[in-house]
């Protein structure tokens, strides 16, 4: 997939998705990200009940990819368990960060494999990370175990 055919699908995407861009009146977990470097800057919402994610959205300003990444897991992560959820986001860490994942991980990952090219682009991996980085903070993730994971 070339670059541009990469922007359509994500500007796309995020259109399709605008229920997710929106504020949460009654969230359980709520924290900000920030990228400096391209400006992107968002508030992400959790609403979670008996460990299950029964609401995600996000408000914000940014780029199309940052906006778009974030859309994209919010419809990934609702209606999952916590621990889920997790699984999902380190494994799209991982996919951005080496290229590729198990086959399983993949399957799991739905739409957000179409952020994977985002890996072959060094200025835009911030934006694409932005949101699973900030909902890995919220749901208690262990960045550090993140990093390990991608230098094994
Ligand atoms: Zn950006």
């Amino acid at each position: 997939m070339d670059l541009d055919a990469l922007y359509k699908q994500l500007v796309l995407e995020e259109s399709r998705n605008p229920e997710h861009r929106h504020h949460i009146a009654d969230s359980t977990h709520e924290g900000e990200g920030k990228n400096p470097s391209c400006g992107d800057e968002l508030t992400l919402q959790f609403k979670i009940k008996d460990d299950i994610i029964e609401d995600c959205a996000f408000t914000g300003v940014g780029c199309a990819i940052s906006q778009a990444s974030a859309s994209i897991m919010s419809g990934l992560l609702i209606g999952k368990k916590v621990s889920e959820a997790k699984v999902l986001l380190k494994d799209f860490l991982r996919l951005i960060r080496e290229g590729n994942v198990e086959a399983d991980a993949e399957e799991a990952l739905g739409d957000a494999i179409a952020l994977q090219d985002i890996s072959h682009m060094p200025a835009r991996v911030k934006c694409a990370v932005l949101a699973w980085h900030t909902a890995l903070d919220l749901l208690g993730g262990q960045e550090e175990e993140v990093l390990e994971d991608a230098i094994d």
